[in-house]
């Protein structure tokens, strides 16, 4: 199954930058490559700070709106270039403040955003993925088999539909959207590029000013790219650890015969020694009934992460149909989460938000044109068992 996973960071599959019928789409460029791009047509570099500023903090994707540009400028742009966003097709709200966007992507396929509102920050998980090849023996993304990367401008787009989900305001003054999270939908390291360029988009002043504390990428253990993200950025860094020994986390999260967890928490720290400030990985950790929630697991959870600086999420499952898994007791999960604690450990219970509209962890499952035919097995598999 591993083998299904490239991990060469050259062997990337990156459509981008993106063009729509022969013009450039402008979302998702960096400032440098706007820069370029408007002095390929004779414009002085200021040009992209309008335009940034016009796309990322007003909202506006229409050429003929940025007036502080002249007709013939925005006659010309509207020749050669093109803003596309995502095409919205569910907007779901829950009770709680919680929103969730399916997006519609070129080709057919959906993919999830959620936005989590809690006190004074919202926090928007952003998926990196059509699907997900890595294929987590628990997770309802993995099951729906792997389509393609998105690109940087996908990616920027459920981030500019979130934020400018508010009304029209201008988001650098007025911020609903104040942390990111790469936890929906994919791997984000085996989408290497775009979802870097999407970041760098994200923490730029003249993007969305999301700052680099507030920006994690979470991988379930993609270790030479967590090496060259050290290298190129410094966001933080959030580990799907979900087992403490490897004979576990094999079944769990089969990318771990090929990096298993010494190896893994060896690059986290390499990441940490990079990062010019103190910061600690995030460690999440699913907890399932009777596979990984017992007091013997906690303590070896506690000694397996003792000499890294982390914090722990315990996540109780949230159960999705034949997932074969269940979620634990209440009690189970304190128990488990003080077991750490005492062990001298930052560990907290995540409590589940957007139940009512699907979109708790773990639920975001999109709609994904497979082409590893792992969804169609999955089904036969369940039908089999079900005796259909
Ligand atoms: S948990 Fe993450 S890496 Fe694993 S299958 Fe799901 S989306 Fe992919």
């Amino acid at each position: 199954m591993t083998s299904l996973i490239a991990t060469s960071l050259d062997s990337q599959d990156i459509p981008e930058p993106s063009s729509v019928a022969g013009k450039l789409n402008l979302l998702g460029l960096s400032r440098e490559a706007l820069v370029d791009f408007f002095a390929e047509m004779g414009e002085k570099p200021f040009r992209a700070q309008q335009l940034m500023k016009w796309l990322y903090h007003r909202g506006v994707s229409d050429f003929e709106q940025m007036t502080d540009m002249s007709k013939a400028l925005r006659t010309k742009l509207a020749q050669v270039a093109c803003i596309i966003v995502p095409e919205i097709v569910v907007q779901n709200y829950s009770t709680d403040g919680t929103r969730k966007w399916v997006m519609r992507m070129p080709g057919g396929s959906s993919i999830e955003t959620v936005y989590i509102p809690d006190g004074g920050r919202g926090t928007l998980c952003v998926s990196s993925q059509i699907g997900c090849a890595v294929d987590c023996s628990f997770c309802s993304t993995g099951k729906q088999g792997f389509n393609r990367n998105l690109t940087a401008a996908e990616i920027i787009g459920q981030m500019w539909i979130a934020a400018h989900s508010f009304g029209s305001r201008d988001v650098s003054s007025e911020r609903y959207v104040t942390n990111v999270v790469f936890m929906g939908m994919g791997e984000p390291l085996l989408n290497y590029g775009p979802v870097l360029n999407a970041s760098k988009l994200m923490m730029d002043d003249l993007g969305f000013g999301i700052g680099k504390r507030r920006l994690t990428i979470s991988t379930s253990g993609v270790v030479p790219a967590i090496d060259q993200l050290g290298d190129d950025t410094d966001v933080s860094l959030a580990i799907s650890l979900h087992a403490p020994t490897d004979e576990l986390r094999d079944v769990l999260v089969p990318l771990n015969r090929k990096y298993p967890i010494a190896v893994l928490l060896a690059a986290c720290q390499r990441y940490l020694d990079k990062l010019p400030d103190k910061r600690k990985i995030t460690i999440e950790y699913t907890l399932m009934k009777d596979v990984n929630d017992s007091p013997e697991q906690a303590a070896q959870l506690a000694a397996v992460l003792a000499d890294l600086p982390v914090k722990i999420n315990l996540i109780p499952f949230n159960p999705f149909p034949n997932s074969g898994y269940e979620r634990p007791s209440r009690n189970a999960a304190m128990r488990f989460s003080k077991i750490l604690q005492e062990a001298g450990h930052i560990a907290t219970i995540r409590t589940t938000r957007g139940d009512d509209i699907d979109a708790a962890c773990g639920q975001l499952v999109g709609q994904v044109a497979d082409r590893t035919r792992r969804q169609e097995r999955w089904k036969q598999q369940h039908d089999q068992a079900a005796g259909l």
